[in-house]
């Protein structure tokens, strides 16, 4: 018998449990968790959704309901590229409102969620081919807290942040997803938060209110994404500029569409992806997001 095995049955004894997943929130050693914890990839669009209740942020509200209480969420956000690959390890994030152009309310947004300089330490030292840094000076900036906000209100849950490596191809970030996704097994609950199409460029501000407004490029590659997600065919996402000119367009940068490879990297064989918050906004943004579990 092995410590864990040897300090899971005596507390099972102790407390006449049958259940392990009672002890979920002990901390540190003694956590053990029954079930692996879902992955998702979130579109979080406009800044205002963190703000806002609306049909996207009721979603992400209402996801976190049906889910065990994590031991810490690690969100790999858009907005946080880095030369080598990082994590938030301080014990109080602070709030980045890093927008412009948007209501001083949204500006006054804090989002107070301790760190976990523990689960930094434990993330950074996850896999030996895939080095994760410590860091100091970044926080919770939008990509993260204007959806997490909605999901754990009460801001009791710590955050970290793993950052995106620019210097990197897109395989490297699935590969690095797929290593480091055991700590689903710890009571991490990743989030990859982006925008599968995502063209600021392209944006038709006239259309901004209406609903579910796709050109169709962004229609036509959001659908090809869909399928391959749920096929999990993962091999052309990974390759995305082979999937033609509407890729390119839909993708003109890949900051916000690299987290949702790091969430396929986290996906096992027996798991099925979900889909919700599957709309268009403005033509040129998907909100389409996705529960692996
Ligand atoms: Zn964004």
């Amino acid at each position: 018998m092995n410590r864990k095995e040897f300090i899971e049955k005596s507390l099972i004894t102790m407390l006449g449990i049958s259940n392990l997943s009672t002890l979920q929130h002990l901390d540190g050693e003694l956590s053990f968790f029954e079930s692996t914890m879902p992955v998702f990839f979130m579109g979080h669009g406009s800044p205002m959704n963190g703000i806002e209740q609306n049909s996207f942020s009721k979603e992400w509200a209402k996801t976190a309901s049906t889910l065990p209480t994590p031991r810490a969420i690690i969100c790999i956000s858009a907005h946080w590229e880095t030369k080598g690959t990082k994590i938030t390890a301080m014990q109080n994030p602070k709030t980045i409102h890093d927008f412009g152009g948007f209501p001083q309310e949204l500006f006054n947004v804090q989002y107070p969620a301790k760190g976990s300089p523990k689960i930094a330490g434990e993330a950074s030292n996850y896999s030996k081919n895939y080095p994760i840094q410590l860091d100091h000076e970044w926080g919770l900036d939008h990509g993260c807290w204007t959806v997490i906000r909605h999901m754990y209100p009460k801001a009791n849950i710590p955050v970290l942040q793993l950052s995106i490596d620019y210097t990197k191809d897109m395989n490297y970030h699935y590969q690095l997803g797929k290593a480091i996704a055991g700590l689903r097994q710890k009571g991490i609950l990743f989030i990859g938060s982006g925008n599968m199409v995502h063209n600021l460029g392209r944006i038709d501000w006239q259309k901004m209110n209406v609903k579910n407004y796709g050109f169709d490029w962004a229609i036509e590659m959001n659908e090809i994404f869909k399928k391959k997600i749920e096929d999990q065919d993962h091999l052309p996402l990974i390759q995305y500029k082979s999937l033609g000119k509407s890729a390119l367009l839909a993708i003109p940068t890949p900051e916000h569409y690299i987290p949702l490879l790091y969430v396929l990297g986290m996906q096992s064989k027996k798991e099925s992806a979900s889909l919700f918050n599957d709309e268009y906004v403005a033509g040129s943004l998907s909100m389409t997001s996705i529960k692996i579990s």
